[in-house]
């Protein structure tokens, strides 16, 4: 008998560091090792039929891949440029369904927000995500818990371009250009209500950053291929 508590004992401590891990931490990441010259362009809210399909149109151009944090609701609208991200080769991040109130709702709605929007993308495209990023990056102790419950690391950013707050296309470049190193994880949208300055600025961006030798790539490749 002493001896199957002890056994039992060695067992429990055995696992006990992993489960702690595994139910209390949740990985909130803002950027790579930047032991390469990788950087990861991400665009948020879509997809949105002209939009998005522009960004696709400059990306294809220079065979370039980068990761989409789609909106479940948007999906739904417009399934066709998702459709299109995946068959480019890009990555799909969740990025809740309805992208509102974020910071008002419980774990459970949040997990519900997330469920959601997994379950249309992977109707959608075949594609199971495994990235999330809360809208405006909130990161409450609901949203933290709900990435636990949904096994999604939370992907943050490096540099914000403020693209969303319609930031001039002179000053996204130059935000960009000032702040960028490799690793970086750079936060553009593919939506935005109001018309937003974010392709103009990547037509300047991608032709430079590449002269400058760094090289695009999705955040999954960015986190696991340094
Ligand atoms: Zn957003």
């Amino acid at each position: 008998m002493k001896r199957f508590l002890a056994l039992m004992l060695a067992v429990v401590l055995f696992l006990l560091p992993f489960s702690v891990s595994a139910t209390e931490d949740t990985p909130v990441i803002r950027s790579g090792s930047g032991e390469s010259p990788k950087i990861a362009l991400t665009f948020d809210d879509g997809p949105h039929p002209r939009q998005t399909d522009r960004i696709l149109d400059l990306l294809a151009e220079y065979n370039i891949h980068a990761t989409f944090f789609v909106i479940g609701q948007n999906a739904v609208y417009y399934p066709e440029p998702l459709k299109r991200a995946v068959s480019l080769g890009h990555e799909i991040g969740n990025h809740t369904f309805r992208h509102e109130g974020i910071s008002k709702m419980s774990a459970p709605m949040l997990e519900k927000e997330l469920a959601d929007t997994e379950k249309v993308i992977l109707d959608l495209t075949g594609v199971k995500v495994s990235l999330f990023r809360p809208p405006e990056g909130a990161c409450s102790e609901a949203v933290l818990a709900a990435a636990r419950h949904a096994e999604y690391p939370v992907i943050l950013w490096t540099v914000d371009t403020r693209d969303w707050d319609l930031a001039s296309t002179d000053k996204i470049v130059s935000t960009v250009e000032s702040k960028v190193r490799g690793g970086s994880i750079v936060l553009f949208h593919d939506y935005t209500a109001r018309t937003a300055h974010t392709l103009d600025a990547l037509k300047i961006l991608i032709p430079k950053l590449l002269d400058e030798g760094y090289e695009f790539v999705t955040v999954s490749e960015l986190l696991g291929g340094e």
